[in-house]
């Protein structure tokens, strides 16, 4: 099973142009996932004629379907990272319908289409409106980095959890909320009583869950590496830090693009008076961010054990009593106390431990 690892010597960097990227505005770049690359590229396809299909919550923030946007305040449903497996329909005309054949219908009706989705998704879609003889010169597409999703139903049974503790439904919710910055994530939840939630993402229920308990499709990804079918990919730029000239503390886009259309996206893209776009080196964005091009490996032991808890028990007591929650809980507040160490004293002790290892 190949991992399109770039390490391997025929991973042809050439072939992907990189940028990097952030919203000027604070107000639009906190409301994103990372420098708001998705949305700004939407923008402009609004912008020149186009239309916008993207991933957003259901009503009640218990699991995440499609919506298309034909203005630019319709855009704003879409922003930011929903950490669960999307249902692939939208709610169109009062009833819901594959977003795959909505896109075929805009498409057949000569509309140009931008889809934006995780790579599986894009997969799809094009297998799809190539079975079905569409043809789909108007189509651009962007996927995003992908970590791999967790179940919809996380979602549900958390929002559930915190519904019942504030005794109040869920009006707005975050599980990128940039309370400091781009990192580390929030989970930010408000409630119709007024009452606001938050806790750092990795540390609630939500986030164990996102990290060992992901789809387990995603162990055999078919879309990482060069096997990208999208025309341009989106992600967080971690390889962007403090003093590069591109870094925001609020959030950064990488953008690898692929083809003549992605190309296509970035010129329009470069018009924008709101997006600060900077061109990066592919080879050290996409090294310094191994969900491009490798699949998840997943300890199958942990996440049987998470399934059959979950299903039975429920999503806080299959956190607890998962068989390394212990460990994971050591890790998160191991990261805590580093983020308050400053990052000049955090090189020196990795150089002298470095040192010591070689000694
Ligand atoms: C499940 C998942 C895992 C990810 N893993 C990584 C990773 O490992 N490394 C990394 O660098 N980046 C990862 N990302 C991407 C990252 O979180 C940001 O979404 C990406 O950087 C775009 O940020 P932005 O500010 O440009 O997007 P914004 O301007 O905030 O717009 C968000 C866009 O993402 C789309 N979107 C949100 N959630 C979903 C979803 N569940 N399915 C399909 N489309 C969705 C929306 O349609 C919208 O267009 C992941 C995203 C998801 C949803
Ligand atoms: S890791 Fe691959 S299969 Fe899993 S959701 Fe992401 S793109 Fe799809």
């Amino acid at each position: 099973m190949s991992s399109n690892r770039p390490a391997d010597t025929d991973f042809d960097f050439t072939s992907i142009q990189a940028y990097a990227g952030y919203f000027k505005k604070s107000y639009k770049l906190f409301s994103c996932a990372s420098g708001g690359a998705a949305t700004a590229i939407s923008e402009c396809f609004i912008k020149n004629g186009g239309i916008v299909f993207g991933a957003c919550y259901t009503d009640d923030f218990k699991g995440a379907c499609f919506g298309c946007a034909r203005t630019i305040e319709e855009l704003e449903k879409f922003r930011s990272s929903k950490y669960i497996n999307t249902e692939k329909k939208i709610y169109d005309d009062g009833k819901w319908v594959s977003v795959f054949s909505a896109i075929e219908n805009a498409l057949n009706n000569g509309q140009k289409v931008l889809f934006i989705g995780l790579g599986c998704d894009v997969g799809a879609l094009l297998k799809t409106l190539d079975s079905h003889n569409v043809n789909h010169d108007a189509l651009f597409t962007i996927d995003l980095i992908c970590h791999g999703p967790t179940y919809a139903e996380v979602q549900k049974q958390y929002i559930e959890q915190l519904e019942s503790k504030f005794n109040s439904k869920v009006t707005s919710f975050s599980v990128r909320y940039k309370k400091k910055g781009w990192e580390p994530p929030y989970v930010h939840a408000e409630f119709s009583n007024g009452q606001v939630f938050e806790e750092l993402f990795y540390e609630s229920d939500f986030g164990f869950a996102f990290k060992k308990y992901s789809r387990i499709a995603c162990q055999n990804c078919q879309f990482k590496g060069e096997n990208h079918v999208a025309d341009m990919t989106v992600g967080d730029y971690w390889g962007c830090t403090k003093g590069m000239e591109c870094y925001n503390p609020n959030g950064v886009s990488v953008l690898l693009v692929k083809t003549d259309k992605g190309k296509n996206m970035v010129e329009e893209l470069k018009t924008s008076t709101e997006f600060q776009l900077y061109q990066a080196d592919t080879e050290y964005a996409v090294r310094n961010n191994s969900n491009y091009y490798l699949r998840r490996e997943f300890d199958m032991k942990t996440h049987r054990q998470f399934d059959e808890d979950f299903k039975k028990n429920g999503l806080h007591h299959a956190v607890v009593n998962s068989e390394c929650y212990g460990r994971y809980k050591k890790l998160m507040r191991k990261e805590r106390i580093k983020r308050f160490i400053p990052a000049k004293a955090v090189r020196f002790m990795k150089r002298i431990k470095s040192k010591l290892k070689h000694s």
